[in-house]
């Protein structure tokens, strides 16, 4: 197995393991990915957020009826041969209670939104539209009025055996909507992807411990578990580990018995990764990147194997923001990825940079920003100062990323820049 992921990823032009682009790394990764395939039935109020396993076909039309999109009157569209007509009123038809004779020449129906169109009418006047109404007979001029007007269609939202939704979907609120006025109850999506992390280093400390000279609080397992959390997978968290390759093996290898994946953060950098990266080639296919971006650079990415079963892995950098970063632009799709589903691409806005920029060229830079709407609509963004990558309050300042491509240089003020709001997102 070892080496297998190396020809895989080193196979994309362009690659360099010691100055990786980001969009070649995102590519690499997307090549190494397997996406799970075992399957469960749920409720459908359950599926939010989950991945459709098979497609949804429409068992009956939505709506099973022609019905009325206003509250008037129906009748033929063949009586608009007069400049103006007077009908009878022969009955009415409400919502979940159908005129049940056909209507004849002369005739019409009062009718309200949503109720079947009686048999023998393709058109309703809107009740504002008519000259005159009373309870036995109304007059209307023709010229107010097309035939076939104000009628919802059977099936013009969903007709019968058509594919609604499509397999591997990440199911939204609407498509829950749609599930239902199918009638259908329960659905099969794939099941929750499992995904353990935990954090290393000999300086963290857990929450409730006190914090000894030199130490910090963990602060990076909380937000992966609420990352995880917001993407709909499963967070299993695996604690906090020594800096130590007995401690590091074992937590390794209970990861990947009870995972998908693994994420870990810290102890990737160049000075102490050495023993990391011996004791992860021993567990499985792991290739050391240094990504051209900023936060984030180190990273590891691959796959281990325990007793024959295989957990895609992510090695994160330990500094805060690096973290947030580099799960939201690799492991977060690759995650989605391996559920089966494909995350639509992270929405990219154009806005203003009100202040100029620095930005070094060879690398891709993602500066925590404020973005502000003016009154013309117009994006405007400006940086939340500090950008060190282990100012994490900028993270929860800011409510965009600004993204600044590899190949650009120091921004003006005034000057359109590339952003992703954290809408949605976070
Ligand atoms: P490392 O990548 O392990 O060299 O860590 C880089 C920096 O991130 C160091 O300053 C660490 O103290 C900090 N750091 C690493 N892991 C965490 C964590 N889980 N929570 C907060 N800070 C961390
Ligand atoms: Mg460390």
């Amino acid at each position: 197995m070892t080496d297998k992921l190396r020809q895989i990823t080193e196979s994309i032009a362009g690659f360099d393991a010691e100055s990786l682009r980001v969009e070649i790394a995102q590519q690499a990764i997307a090549r190494c990915i397997q996406p799970i395939t075992d399957t469960e039935q749920v409720p459908l109020k359950q599926a939010l957020g989950r991945t459709l396993a098979t497609d949804i076909t429409a068992p009956i039309n939505v709506p099973s009826h022609h019905n009325s999109a206003m509250d008037g009157y129906a009748f033929s569209g063949s009586e608009l041969k007069q400049a103006t007509i007077t009908l009878t009123v022969a009955g009415k038809a409400y919502a979940g209670h159908p005129y049940q004779h056909p209507v004849k020449t002369g005739q019409c129906v009062r009718i309200m939104t949503g109720a079947v169109m009686p048999r023998g009418c393709d058109t309703v006047i809107p009740q504002e539209l008519v000259t005159e109404a009373t309870q036995h007979s109304i007059t209307l001029s023709a010229d107010v009025i097309k035939a076939g007007s104000n009628v919802r269609l059977a099936g013009e939202d969903l007709p019968v055996g058509a594919t609604v939704l499509n397999k591997g979907r990440l199911l939204t609120p609407s498509d829950l909507g749609v599930i239902a006025s199918l009638g259908i109850a329960e659905l099969a999506v794939h099941r929750k992807l499992r995904v353990a992390f935990f954090s290393t280093g000999d300086e963290l400390r857990s929450i409730g411990q006190p914090l000894d000279e030199g130490c910090v609080y963990d602060s990076n397992r909380y937000t992966l578990q609420a990352m995880l959390e917001r993407a709909g997978f499963e967070a299993i968290d695996l604690g906090v580990v020594r800096d130590d390759p007995m401690a590091l093996e074992n937590a390794l290898r209970s990861a990947c018995k009870t995972a998908d994946a693994v994420i870990t953060t810290g102890g990737v950098s160049a000075g102490d990764a050495d023993y990391t990266r011996e004791l992860m080639a021993r567990l499985g296919d792991i290739l050391f990147w240094k990504i051209a971006m900023r936060p984030g650079r180190p990273m590891a990415f691959g796959k281990i194997t325990v007793d024959g079963k295989d957990a895609l892995f992510f090695g994160l950098p330990g500094n805060p923001v690096a973290v947030m970063a580099t799960f939201y632009f690799f492991a977060r799709e690759a995650l989605f990825q391996l559920q089966g589903t494909t995350a639509e691409k992270l929405p990219m806005i154009r806005a203003i940079s009100t202040y100029a920029i620095k930005k070094r060229k060879g690398r891709t830079e993602y500066q925590r920003g404020v973005i502000a709407f003016d009154s013309n609509g117009t994006a405007h963004v400006q940086l939340t100062g500090a950008q060190g990558s282990g100012i994490l309050s900028s993270m929860s300042e800011a409510n965009c990323m600004v993204v600044l491509a590899h190949d650009e240089g120091d921004i003006e003020a005034g000057r359109e820049v590339n952003v992703i709001p954290f809408n949605g997102l976070i």
